[in-house]
């Protein structure tokens, strides 16, 4: 990966180096913090746990729905990383989101969402919200006329991934922060797809959220969720009055918590070594004449923008996306490439091996097919995530051979 001289968040924003100077120790001198293995906590005083419910004892554990030591080191961690004042993790990516969606509106508000975002949270905002009067204009959001359009007196919430799922668009965080804070809205920003490479709060985000599911755990052992954010917004999310990640209990457990942090220690190594494969393998099936998406490539229309946001050491991610004209050519050529040893045919992303899925007919699905077409999500489109795969020049030659089996190239 080249380094690039213009981009001044290389020498600013090393998040990585964040997470690594924290230092904690765990109850006998040990290396890892130890595990809070207990649902409940006890009080010396009476007047202390009276306090905790009025949200004035400070440092004092109540309920594992509310929060254990082992979920705040890992919130700690993923504050570090994002710049944010605190996080607070939970039992998923869509726990987290729903949270935060259901804190920020109330009845009768609106939200400008991007139109292309993970098919649970746009099944979501379309199916669920309205049933209690929160509505959604779905937008292309990197067209900045039609997100300020799509504003009205009663928009709250705008809302988008950093890099998109499926089809890796591109949102310039820093033109949405302005148009949010001119609006008075609050950024959402789901940064699941570029751990490390973006920094939102930095580029003027209010909220960023990830599903820890994917590359930040990056062993697909687990669901996870975090939302890092300001102390206000997360101490609200948690109140035991009204917070929606309180009262709606997507808690993540402490033993999941402490094995997410550990994980979460090698995520640059991690994030270096997908940018490098995904960004090889780009650049080979682009050169091959395959049509690919990959925001390192110049190809792609959001390629400047994504260079002038990102924190270049990490490099681009280790999302890609191929049309292979069809479904029946899609799927020919992930089964086979699953039958060769290549990855595997399966949602979810951010794993050692690669991972592929046509989204049209799986996490995409809960989009109507009409919408799907709109948006430009195609049948024969395969949402790649690239793995850490050794010696990707082989994998190259071997996904060729796959390509070229099932007709995709000649
Ligand atoms: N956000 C994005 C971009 C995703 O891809 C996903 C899941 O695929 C989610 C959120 C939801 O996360 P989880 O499955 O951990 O609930």
């Amino acid at each position: 990966m080249k380094f690039d001289k213009n981009n001044t968040n290389n020498m600013t924003n090393k998040p990585a180096n964040k997470i690594q100077d924290l230092q904690f120790f765990g109850e006998f001198g040990g290396v890892n913090p130890s595990v809070s293995d207990s649902s409940t906590f006890t009080f010396q005083s009476a007047k202390t746990m009276f306090d905790m419910f009025e949200g004035n004892a400070e440092g004092c554990y109540l309920y594992a729905r509310h929060t254990t030591p082992s979920c705040l080191y890992l919130g700690q961690a993923l504050a570090a990383m994002e710049g944010t004042e605190t996080a607070n993790v939970s039992a998923s990516g869509m726990g987290s989101i729903t949270s935060v969606l259901m804190q920020l509106c109330t009845a009768n508000d609106h939200v400008v969402s991007s139109r292309t975002i993970y098919g649970g949270t746009y099944a979501f905002l379309k199916n669920f919200a309205p049933k209690i009067n929160i509505n959604t204009s779905f937008v292309d959001i990197t067209n900045l006329e039609s997100v300020e359009d799509a504003i009205t007196p009663k928009t709250t919430v705008l809302y988008c991934e950093s890099i998109s799922n499926p089809l890796l668009e591109v949102a310039d965080i820093p033109s949405l922060a302005k148009l949010a804070k001119k609006h008075n809205l609050k950024l959402v920003v789901d940064n699941t797809f570029s751990p490390l490479s973006i920094s939102p709060k930095e580029l003027g985000a209010d909220i960023v959220i990830h599903s820890l599911t994917k590359f930040i755990n990056g062993s697909s052992d687990t669901v996870g969720g975090v939302v890092c954010g300001t102390q206000e917004m997360i101490d609200s999310l948690r109140s035991v009055i009204d917070g929606a990640a309180m009262l709606f209990g997507a808690t993540m457990d402490s033993i999941r918590a402490s094995s997410i942090l550990k994980n979460l220690r090698t995520l640059h190594i991690r994030i270096k070594q997908h940018s490098l494969n995904a960004m090889y393998l780009a650049q080979k099936f682009e050169n091959d004449g395959v049509k690919t998406v990959y925001p390192g490539l110049k190809s792609h229309p959001s390629h400047t923008i994504f260079k002038s946001m990102m924190n270049s050491e990490y490099g681009f991610g280790g999302m890609m996306t191929i049309d292979v004209g069809n479904l029946e050519k899609a799927n020919g050529l992930m089964e086979l490439m699953q039958k060769e040893n290549l990855g595997y045919l399966a949602v979810s992303l951010g794993f050692y091996k690669t991972l592929f899925s046509a989204p049209g007919s799986s996490t995409s699905s809960e989009i109507p097919e009409d919408e799907q077409r709109k948006m430009g999500l195609t049948d024969g489109l395969i949402r790649f995530s690239i793995g850490l795969d050794n010696d990707i020049e082989r994998t190259y030659n071997k996904m060729k051979e796959c390509m070229q089996k099932i007709g995709v190239i000649s």
